[in-house]
């Protein structure tokens, strides 16, 4: 019998923006196990139950893509090729493409799972060599309107908290975020502060009384797309009780004015029906809020999957503004990132309408500095397609052709029929994934075998702008490669220079260079003091810098006027789709406990799977009863764009006249569970996030045809 010599690597976990640090151990067949590392200062030891198996989905290759495939025409099957003949012959695709078309015609679509050298290679090639701002990625579909509200507000997109300041806060605002399920290291460490101080407060804002709410001090349950008015209406009570810091307001915010009016002028009594929220718990908000010497507001995809996130986030962070609870220990506006690099992709501008280093893609000077650094002749001015964009250029055959990085957009972009037929209308379609299973491959003429998480080596970055190394583990199975290095084989087949790293750690130094100077200056940070010295928040700007904790502690934004921002809120209620009397239901759609995004690692698991292994539908009894819809009936849920069959959960827990689905399960598992059968396209017009937490639908009980 051989006895398995072990080998430890430190790294961290593959799914969400938590961060949480790994050990992981390595025998002599490769096998792995993994634990927490308990000198990791995100987690110290503790993982959730995603976390703890993550194992499992890496042992496993019974789905894993080994060696290049290509289909000779549309018409054909795909056939192994060798990398150098995959490469070459989509270089000749793309260049052709290009000539005849301009480089629009063609587009990148990546992934906040992606790491930041990954990301960053990617980025430099489209942006800087083939010419055209054609990339985004799933982040869009996360926290776009996140970004876009720190930027208007504070003036960049800046996390300014972090995790240390959970310890510190004696107030905490989650709206439209489940962190007891989706960031669940993150609400321990909430859930355990709370225990330790029993005087702390908890409120949740949420449709659903999720897991979260459990321990919660308040839940306000808003009608989805109402947000805006109940922040607004919390906003009115501190400020007609004196509840603001008008120091903070006078010294450090512009148009607090406008911002207040616009407040004001709704009555309390009007904004608590919109939102259907009792007067009484809206005041109790205020009464919490204003009594907090530390006050977090924490937020996910609730409130900026939305045809309004961006105006949902303004109406947030500024109770954190005009409480003064910002650049303070134990307080801030704390946008969570759902993706464990999601962060990462944002400082090396990784949506279409973004520069590395957080800088402009609007600002001349901006671009002339990258494309300089670059050594390209210049960045085009132009937008490139967001990630419903791209959909609608494939469409009317702008974008002829796509490649998608380690995402699964089949499952996960809404209104999948629609997606189908664009990606059909498609001239030529590259999948670079793990798995076999993910149901983009479908569409695929050219598919390439990406090495997985614990195959490669690399940085990514957490919610709290926590910068981790990733250690190789194992080498990847077949002739899969890293991400990196399959996008850089890519560019020198095209002719580009630029591209020849020898690491890893040679991408890094040339984005950390590129930071130096702004915000976000990473240049006192190497490679080596990662791998040595553990993780570090930016920024980092000198070799003598542990990092920056927390931002804004001098209450200088990075606006023009070093002022943060208020912006008048005085949108109407909803701008979603309208509810009609053929769909009078509100769908919205989120995550549960031990799932991951589309399924393709966490679907594998069994332990995984034994939580909740099937989708349903949730519905209030009230909705239930009036369509004679019993606990477990087969129902069918329909939008105008689709329909979606599954058991019926009902429950008290949610609103009346909301239901919710599970986004994970695509086509491979079944198409009649596809919950973005039935999304809504709208998105919001500053951030391009689509509406997942609003579509119309309705539900009937299922009749055999
Ligand atoms: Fe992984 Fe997130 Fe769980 Fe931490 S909280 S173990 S990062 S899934």
């Amino acid at each position: 019998m051989t006895i398995a010599r072990e080998e430890s690597f430190k790294t961290t976990c593959s799914y969400c923006g938590v961060g949480c640090g790994i050990v992981v151990k390595r025998d002599r067949r490769n096998n792995v196990t993994v634990e927490g590392d308990k000198d990791h200062p995100v987690n110290k030891g503790m993982l959730c139950s995603k976390g703890m198996n993550l194992h499992y989905a890496m042992n496993d290759h019974s789905d894993r893509l080994f060696y290049p495939e290509m289909r000779r025409s549309r018409n054909h099957p795909l056939e192994r090729v060798t990398w150098d003949d995959a490469l070459k012959r989509t270089a000749a695709v793309f260049s052709t493409i290009i000539q005849k078309h301009g480089p629009d015609a063609v587009g990148f679509y990546v992934s906040g799972q992606c790491l930041t050298e990954e990301y960053y290679v990617v980025n430099k090639l489209v942006k800087g060599f083939l010419g055209t701002n054609n990339i985004d990625t799933n982040s869009r579909l996360c926290m776009s309107s996140a970004v876009a509200g720190y930027t208007n507000m504070l003036g960049e997109d800046a996390v300014p908290v972090a995790y240390e300041d959970i310890e510190l806060a004696d107030c905490f605002l989650i709206a439209g975020a489940n962190p007891a399920w989706c960031h669940p290291i993150l609400f321990r460490r909430i859930e355990a502060h709370k225990q330790r101080n029993p005087d702390v407060k908890l409120i949740v804002v949420d449709p659903r009384k999720t897991q979260t709410c459990t321990g919660a001090d308040l839940h306000l349950q808003p009608l989805p797309g109402t947000d805006i008015y109940l922040y607004n209406a919390i906003a009115r009570v501190l400020i007609e009780n004196g509840d603001v810091d008008y120091t903070f307001i006078h010294n450090h915010t512009e148009d607090y004015e406008r911002y207040r009016a616009s407040v004001v002028a709704v009555p309390l009594a009007d904004a608590a029906r919109i939102c259907a929220v009792p007067e009484e718990d809206i005041r109790m908000a205020a009464a919490y809020i204003a009594a907090a010497k530390g006050f977090l507001t924490l937020w996910a995809m609730g409130l900026n999957q939305s045809v309004v996130g961006v105006h949902k986030n303004f109406a947030l962070i500024s109770l954190n503004l005009i409480t003064g609870h910002i650049g303070k220990p134990g307080s801030g506006p704390f946008s969570l990132t759902g993706q464990p690099n999601a962060m990462g992709g944002r400082e090396v501008g990784g949506l279409a309408t973004m520069l590395a280093a957080h800088r402009s893609l609007q600002n001349p000077v901006h671009r002339r500095e990258v494309a300089d650094f670059w050594g390209v002749p210049g960045i085009s001015e132009k937008p490139g397609y967001t990630a419903t964009q791209m959909v609608e250029a494939l469409e009317r055959g702008e974008l002829k052709a796509i490649w998608i990085m380690c995402t699964n957009p089949l499952v996960s972009l809404p209104d999948l029929r629609r997606v189908e037929k664009a990606l059909g209308n498609a001239r030529f379609v590259v999948v670079q994934d793990i798995s076999r299973k993910s149901d983009t491959l479908s569409f695929a003429d050219l598919v390439l075998p990406a090495a997985g998480h614990f195959e490669k080596e690399g940085t990514m970055t957490n919610s709290e702008r926590r910068i981790s190394h990733l250690s190789k583990v194992v080498e990847p199975p077949g002739e899969a490669l890293a991400d990196a290095e399959i996008v850089c084989r890519f560019a020198r087949a095209m002719g580009f220079h630029g591209f020849e790293y020898t690491s890893p750690a040679a991408i890094y130094d040339e984005h950390a260079r590129l930071t130096r100077g702004t915000n976000i200056d990473i240049s006192g940070l190497s490679y080596e003091r990662l791998k040595t010295e553990g993780t570090f928040q930016w920024p980092v700007k000198d070799i003598s810098s542990s990092g920056t904790a927390r931002l804004f502690t001098d209450h200088r934004f990075y606006t023009p006027s070093q002022k943060a921002r208020f912006f008048p809120l005085d949108k109407p209620a909803n701008q979603s789709e309208p509810l009609t009397a053929d769909f009078p239901l509100i769908l919205t759609t989120g995550r549960i406990r031990d799932q991951w995004h589309t399924m393709t690692k966490t679907g594998k698991v069994s332990r995984l799977r034994q939580h909740i292994d099937k989708p349903f539908l949730e519905i209030h009894p009230d909705d239930a009863a009036a369509r004679d819809i019993q606990e477990g009936t087969v129902v069918t849920i329909r939008s105008a764009r689709g329909d979606v069959r599954v058991r019926a959960k009902i429950t008290d827990e949610i609103k009346q006249g909301v239901v919710f689905l599970p986004m994970h399960w695509g086509k491979a598992t079944t198409d009649l569970a596809r919950a973005n059968n039935l999304t809504s396209t709208l998105v919001d017009p500053i951030s391009k996030e689509p509406d997942f937490k609003f579509s119309a639908v309705e539900v009937t009980p299922y009749i055999k045809p």
